[in-house]
């Protein structure tokens, strides 16, 4: 897998990326994606969770050829797959489904690793940076997370929005007409897949609806 060659060595590297992240604690999303796209175009892409589009309204006002890829684990809700298809037509999208293979056990305790961490690990290679839609507010597990850092390939993770609240994100849906997967008005705020997702009354952690009733809080993907 390619790592970021556009950097200075890995001592630097480290550096360079908390300096950078802690610069854009206050800064506009659309700014720190500019700054990905510039610095790692065309080898940077946008993981897509496909609970609505506003990453990928973002960042496609900035570069809106950059490669969206969405991981298509055979579990997806039918709305899921929708919002899929209908944010690819909305914005136009350079979109890459990564599909698992027919060795990706379903359901499994590897399964996440399987069908989620392995394709995206795919979809990186020739990568040097990608951008996800991961907020610190979304969970105790991810209240530290940078916006810029490297992951455990050694490449680049930006997550442009991670300073963002829920009303951030609400009010950026309805000031700019996001499409949003319909499930999230159906009782689930984080939508993954159809076997381990779970709706959660009003109020509660917006993620205890992912594997509820196991210990699992992350499939690996943000880890
Ligand atoms: S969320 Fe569930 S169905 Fe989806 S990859 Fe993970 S274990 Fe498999």
């Amino acid at each position: 897998m390619a790592g970021p060659a556009l950097l200075g060595d890995a001592g630097d590297l480290a550096g360079e990326l908390a300096e950078l992240s802690r610069s854009f604690e206050s800064a506009p999303a659309s700014k720190v994606v500019r700054w990905a796209v510039e610095r790692f175009s065309p080898h940077v892409c946008l993981l897509a969770s496909m609970t609505d589009a506003v990453l990928i309204d973002i960042a496609v006002k900035v570069d809106p050829s950059i490669e969206v890829v969405f991981v298509d684990t055979g579990h997806h809700f039918p709305e899921t797959l929708d919002t899929v298809e209908r944010v690819r037509r909305h914005y136009g999208l350079n979109l890459r489904m990564v599909t698992v293979g027919p060795d990706a056990a379903p359901l499994v305790d590897g399964c996440c690793s399987a069908a989620k961490v392995l394709q995206l690990d795919r979809a990186l290679i020739g990568r040097d940076a990608w951008l996800s839609g991961l907020r610190r507010s979304e969970a105790s597990t991810r209240a530290a997370a940078p916006i810029v850092g490297l992951d455990r390939r050694g490449l680049v993770k930006v997550n442009p929005i991670a300073t963002w609240t829920d009303d951030d994100v609400a009010g950026y849906i309805a000031a700019h007409d996001v499409p949003v997967n319909p499930l999230v008005l159906q009782g689930y705020p984080s939508v993954g897949c159809r076997p381990c997702t779970f709706p959660v009354a009003e109020g509660a952690d917006p993620r205890s609806g992912r594997w509820a009733g196991s210990a699992r809080t992350e499939c690996g993907i943000h880890t």
